[in-house]
């Protein structure tokens, strides 16, 4: 053969030299088929798009997390929820949000859902199931839950909301990104769909983007199967090893994500610039009693409500962080801060906040250190009074 042809075949029938603790991170888009008749047989894997060995090894290792019978990975977060939601929704279908979703989710429901004519209304939060339930019409194929909320942490009773919601045969779906699968795993609560950002707390690093939505139900699972055959979505194997690694140390992150968490909100909460903790985790907080029923622990994301103040003091109180960063999404390792009001407008069932709403993603380093940088904050926000 020509040096054209013996370079494109030489090494490509190497086998796997040695067993690894990682899965193998295959490249691929074309899957290499024994025979022609095996090019047409549907029961086989043939193409890459389906995932290889390491995106297996983790919907095998979600499968176990969230107790469920398949799950499906999706390139962000924000595309689980959504591909989980055009799968299971059609025209004329309509669909209960909750009032405090996660605001791009609330975009696309608004905008892209509403366009294929899917009828979209938000409930109050801290309504109960009762109440969710006489929202409902003959057209209500779907109940979007997120517990405890985006931004305002409102706990919902979804344990009955989705009892309710299945005995008149309509389907749930929860974002438990706080959760993380760990803390709270809606399949055993009775949700039909867990979907959760892994980029947050499955990550844990804050450097890759995925999202996944379990399932136990084999007719749900089929359809969430159509869906990602029809939108084409794929992870490639690389990311998928990453969020496997991070899945491999997620309960002792979690564990310290909470107790860094607690340390910061108890001490947040003695200071006389803050007027309240909103800590599902902190007795006597808003949801607390829900959480406690249902939870099994906490994250470190939770928020503080500020005395009121100008918003240069609101700034002032930001920009004096230093171990704190400015930004969004969470879950990673390192501590963030953001204040929240610029996100709350569409709101429909805004709680009252008689203060600066400022979300703390408390990170793993020193509690110690962070309260000191929070210290400071203070003292620029005081500064600015
Ligand atoms: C971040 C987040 C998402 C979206 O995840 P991405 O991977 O950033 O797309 C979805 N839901 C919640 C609650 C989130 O916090």
């Amino acid at each position: 053969m020509h040096d054209e042809t013996r370079l494109i075949r030489a090494g490509a029938k190497q086998p796997l030299k040695a067993r690894t603790v990682g899965p193998a991170v295959q490249k691929g888009s074309t899957v290499l088929l024994p025979n022609a008749e095996a090019l047409y047989d549907h029961s086989r894997q043939t193409y890459g798009r389906e995932g290889l060995a390491a995106q297996r090894a983790l919907e095998e290792g979600l499968c176990a997390l969230e107790a469920a019978r398949r799950t499906f990975l999706y390139p962000s977060g924000l595309a689980a929820v959504t591909g989980a939601m055009l799968a299971l929704l059609r025209a004329g279908d309509e669909v209960l949000v909750v009032d405090s979703i996660y605001r791009p989710t609330r975009r696309f429901c608004d905008h892209l859902l509403a366009r294929y004519g899917v009828n979209v209304r938000y409930y109050d939060p801290l309504a109960s199931a009762e109440e969710v339930m006489a929202l409902c019409t003959p057209a209500t194929r779907l109940i979007a839950m997120e517990s405890p909320g985006s931004l305002t942490f409102e706990m919902q009773d979804v344990p009955a909301i989705a009892r309710l919601a299945r005995a008149q045969g309509i389907a749930t779906l929860m974002d438990n990104t706080w959760g993380a699968g760990l803390t709270f795993r809606p399949l055993t609560h009775g949700v039909d769909v867990s979907v959760q950002a892994l980029t947050k707390y499955v990550g844990g690093h804050s450097d890759v983007f995925m999202g996944s939505a379990a399932v136990s139900d084999a007719g749900l699972a089929a359809q969430l199967e159509a869906g990602q055959l029809h939108m084409g979505w794929a992870v490639t194997g690389e990311d998928a090893y990453q969020m496997l690694r991070g899945l491999r140390t997620l309960p002792t992150r979690m564990a310290r994500h909470e107790a860094n968490g607690l340390e910061v909100a108890r001490w947040l909460e003695a200071r006389p610039e803050v007027l309240e903790v909103i800590h599902p985790a902190l007795p006597g907080a808003r949801g607390h009693d829900l959480w406690a029923r249902d939870f099994t622990g906490a994250c470190g994301l939770f928020a503080f409500v500020l005395q009121p103040a100008p918003e240069a003091a609101v700034h002032a109180f930001l920009d004096a962080l230093k171990l704190f960063g400015l930004g969004f999404s969470w879950g990673g390792f390192e501590s963030l801060a953001i204040h929240c009001h610029p996100q709350l407008g569409e709101r429909e069932h805004l709680a009252r906040f008689d203060g600066p709403l400022i979300r703390l993603h408390v990170g793993l380093e020193a509690s110690g250190d962070l309260v000191d940088d929070l210290a400071a904050g203070f003292a620029a926000f005081e500064a600015h009074g």
